[in-house]
């Protein structure tokens, strides 16, 4: 039985003239769309508007004022805590709005505000071009690009918000802005990881590079390996090209040809190097982790495209994850992040990744509210499994990681890669005089909140 319910006529005001659909409790598709990636969250909104262009947008809003439901804004559904659902509230759900057009010879492409990373990168495939973007396939170019976007290209081409050159912007009035470096810039600025607290936005311009080509380089090793292979990968990734990424991530040992039947199943550390190039050279890089002798090695060119759906899983896993931004990573931080790996949930789909920074990263602009931007590592404990009866023991262990982490963390943390974890996180995640240009930029364009289900900015108190 639905816990809220809108009354028919608010619902047929909706539905006329929307070019959407609209799903209330007790359609046929209403569960489909109350449906996020984190099986654990399960809200009831009082509709779920799919709109399909900004004056649908516009029209939920206003509904949503009239009626004062709570709205929640849906990309790719992705967050971990659920942010892209109100419980008996009204949810802007943009994945009718995906489309992705490449202008091959500006190096750009516009993107849906509710298109997913795939859809990104199959368009630009094609055109052998290519954009720093998440690392699964599903995740939603809207709250990963505005939250910052992290991925295996970030050392040569920044986050995907450094290669963000416009965006669509559908405000709490229901009017639209357009935001870029010339345009209304603070609110341009504030969507360089601000997330959605400005608006929704309802298309996004990203900035494209040539990638001729992508290859990888994944090591295998059994965990009691797993120091002298995350020492090696520190040293390699030290002094690696800026087209080097990757991570290195104890797993399951998944059920695939390249795994040895006797890691199937069990705890493995693998180490990945990603090369925005050839074989030959990922290889080159990749030699101090080949020369450790481990149990298997994939040396491979792979379209970029292809490379994104690598860790993909799949739908209805319970979730529950975090991170912390470390100054630095000597043996001790490496001895300590290992120890944790052999407590892991084990077999789950959970990972334990160490991610080098660094690069354009870096270097890029240290105005954007992304202080953990010149933290050279990033540790980000992803708890990934099915069985309800887990629950406890991997949120303690992802807990326990945060814990270890400590003495060599910095404080700042990125937002889109942990969940609700209080106001105090919120402002690391931004630092401190960042947010304060937050609020006066939220209190401009969202003076009620109206968008607060996210990594939430208080407007500013004139
Ligand atoms: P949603 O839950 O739909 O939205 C998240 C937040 O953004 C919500 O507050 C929502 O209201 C807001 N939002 C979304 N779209 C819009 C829009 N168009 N306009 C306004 N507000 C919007 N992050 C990385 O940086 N790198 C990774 O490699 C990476 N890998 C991931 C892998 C998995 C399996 C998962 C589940 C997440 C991963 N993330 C990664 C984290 C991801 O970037 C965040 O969860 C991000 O917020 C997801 O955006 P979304 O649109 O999919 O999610």
């Amino acid at each position: 039985t639905p816990r809220t319910s809108l009354p028919d006529a608010a619902l047929t005001g909706l539905r006329s003239g929307f070019a959407g659909e609209v799903h209330a409790p007790g359609d046929p598709g209403y569960d489909e769309a109350r449906t996020v990636f984190n099986s654990m969250i399960d809200r009831r909104p009082a509709v779920v508007a799919q709109c399909a262009s900004e004056a649908d947008v516009a029209r939920a809003l206003a509904l949503a004022r009239d009626r004062e439901l709570e709205v929640a804004v849906r990309g790719g559904g992705h967050s971990v805590a659920g942010m892209a659902l109100s419980e008996g509230g009204l949810v802007i759900d943009l994945r009718r709005m995906r489309g992705v057009s490449v202008d091959r010879d500006a190096r750009s492409a516009r993107v849906g505000g509710g298109a997913v990373m795939s859809d990104l990168d199959r368009a630009t495939q094609p055109h052998s071009l290519a954009t720093t973007g998440g690392r699964v396939s599903t995740t939603g170019v809207g709250g990963f690009t505005l939250g910052g976007g992290s991925g295996w290209l970030e050392r040569k081409f920044g986050l995907a918000c450094d290669n963000l050159l416009a965006a669509d912007v559908v405000t709490a009035d229901g009017g639209t802005v357009r935001a870029s470096a010339d345009e209304n810039p603070e609110l341009f600025w504030a969507l360089h990881g601000g997330g959605g607290n400005f608006g929704v936005v309802t298309s996004l311009t990203l900035r494209l590079h040539d990638l001729p080509a992508m290859s990888m380089v994944m090591v295998l090793f059994r965990p009691e390996n797993g120091p002298e292979a995350v020492r090696t990968y520190r040293d390699v990734m030290a002094t690696a090209p800026d087209e080097a990424g990757g991570a290195c991530i104890y797993i399951t040992g998944p059920p695939e040809e390249w795994v040895p039947e006797a890691l199937v199943g069990r705890l493995v550390c693998a180490a990945l190097i990603t090369f925005a190039g050839t074989e030959a050279e990922a290889r080159d890089v990749a030699a101090p982790l080949l020369a450790l002798d481990p149990e298997a090695a994939v040396i491979d060119t792979v379209p970029y495209a292809d490379l994104q759906c690598m860790l993909d899983d799949p739908p209805g896993m319970r979730n529950y994850w975090s991170a912390e931004y470390l100054s630095g990573f000597p043996d001790e931080a490496v001895a300590a992040f290992c120890a944790d790996a052999a407590t892991m949930p084990v077999p789950t789909n959970t990972q334990h990744v160490l991610f080098p920074m660094g690069g354009a990263v870096a270097r890029g602009p240290a105005d954007y509210p992304l202080p953990w931007r010149s933290s050279p590592w990033a540790v980000h404990p992803f708890g990934v499994w099915e069985s309800e009866a887990d629950d406890e023991r991997v949120r303690r262990w992802v807990r326990g990681v945060r814990a270890t982490m400590m003495p060599w963390a910095n404080g700042a943390v990125y937002l889109n890669f942990i969940g609700r974890e209080g106001q105090e996180r919120v402002m690391a995640g931004f630092g401190e005089d960042a947010y304060e240009r937050l609020s006066r930029v939220k209190a401009r364009f969202d003076p009620d909140n109206v968008f607060h289900l996210n990594h939430n900015v208080k407007p500013a108190v004139a």
